[in-house]
């Protein structure tokens, strides 16, 4: 690894370290003719294969711009989307695959994005589900509607225990 400050083409390894549960390495390196020291990076890449065949390296500011685009002018803030991203990279590293097709991305995406905000879910699966009827849109409202009842049944009953 070249030295980020003089240019030295080698470095030496002085400390290695997990970090992120494991998910990457940390190594602390000194360049033998400057001395200065500095931190690489090390993470396993994760490529998501297209629909057309083509991978690319999994991006999570990809997702953020992607939910971001669902939410617009909806009450949803950055913090909520940069987390929800990170579930969403946390998801689907945890497949423990080399390889994840766009599709399983995508997927990943929908769990967090309803909890998130409702509006903003049907926008994202209507394109990604590639919606092309109002029966398509009533028939997932139904399923959110039926969701919120059940959410609502499952919070109505401590309260009538007590
Ligand atoms: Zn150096």
């Amino acid at each position: 690894m070249r030295c980020p400050y003089c240019r030295h083409a080698d470095s030496r390894v002085v400390d290695s370290r997990e970090a992120d549960d494991g998910q990457l390495i940390r190594r602390r390196r000194s360049c033998p003719e400057c001395g200065k020291r500095f931190t690489t990076v090390e993470e396993a890449v994760l490529a998501v294969v297209k629909r057309s065949g083509v991978t690319e390296p999994f991006s999570r500011t990809k997702i953020i711009g992607g939910v971001r685009k669902a939410c617009q002018g909806r009450p949803v803030d950055e913090d909520s989307i940069a987390l929800l991203a990170q579930r969403v990279e946390e998801t689907v590293r945890a497949k423990g695959a080399a390889e994840i097709p766009s599709h399983d991305v995508g997927l990943a995406i929908l769990g967090p994005l309803r909890d998130l905000d409702e509006v903003a879910y049907l926008r994202f699966a209507s394109v990604y589900r590639s919606f092309d009827s109002l029966a398509d849109f009533e028939r997932e409202i139904e399923t959110l509607r039926a969701a919120a009842r059940a959410r609502e049944a499952a919070g109505a009953e401590p309260a009538s225990a007590q």
